[in-house]
């Protein structure tokens, strides 16, 4: 019969007084290790909803549904928690100092319905244009560049008009000025292809005609 060696003996004694290395789970709850990758979470305040994450996500896992028919026009940030690999690279390229979305220590991902549990969402409001409708970015978005820009803001009128509308100070003064001259779009938020018209075709709107109106 072939003996036992004394290393194995001695994990045999061990074992018997010390508790197993692996946890107990289900029995207790999981502590996963510091540094564990788990699923990532979107932080709805830090989040800025400008897809940077969407686009370098490698399995698509991260996707997204902008809203604008029903109340408050809004993006809703999608994470499949069954595709993503949690490789974190969403984490890495997220332009809000890697906070709006992280990797936590969630670890337990198993679901019974597939349909509803699959996925998380946060919503971020958007900013639409206010001549023809289109999304333009979310706000959160709009007021991180503008505050990036700092004074530069000012060459863009959709950028320094969220600001001022955020911060409350539309001079009404002003407001009826640029209506008295006709320039009502230079105080409105517009998409990019809505302003560069009514910047180049301002001049030849009759007398009272809506900004932008007429415009193919
Ligand atoms: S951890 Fe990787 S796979 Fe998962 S959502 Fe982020 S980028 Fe996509
Ligand atoms: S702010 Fe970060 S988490 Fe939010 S959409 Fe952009 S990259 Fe993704």
């Amino acid at each position: 019969m072939k003996l036992p060696k004394l290393r194995e003996l001695l994990e045999a004694v061990n074992s018997l007084v010390h508790r197993p290395y692996t946890s107990r789970f289900p029995f207790e709850p999981h502590t996963p290790y510091p540094s564990f990758r788990g699923q990532p979470k979107y932080d709805p305040d830090r989040c800025l909803g400008c897809l940077a994450c969407e686009e370098v996500c490698p399995t698509e896992a991260i996707a997204h549904r902008d809203l604008t028919d029903d109340g408050t026009p809004r993006r809703v940030m999608i994470h499949y928690t069954d595709t993503c690999i949690f490789c974190g690279s969403c984490e890495a390229a997220c332009i809000a100092d890697h906070q709006g979305i992280r990797l936590s220590a969630d670890w337990e991902l198993s679901f019974f319905d597939r349909a509803k549990e699959s996925f998380e969402t946060i919503d971020k409001e958007l900013a639409i244009c206010e001549i023809c409708g289109s999304v333009i970015a979310c706000r959160d978005h709009l007021r991180w560049i503008a505050e990036r820009l700092g004074e530069l803001a000012f060459s863009s009128p959709t950028l320094y008009q969220t600001r001022l509308r955020e911060l409350g100070i539309i001079d009404p003064i002003l407001l009826e000025a640029a209506r008295s001259f006709g320039r009502e779009d230079r105080m409105k938020i517009l998409c990019a292809r809505c302003r560069r018209q009514t910047t180049l075709t301002t001049a030849a709107w009759p007398q009272g005609q809506e900004a932008g109106q007429g415009l193919t």
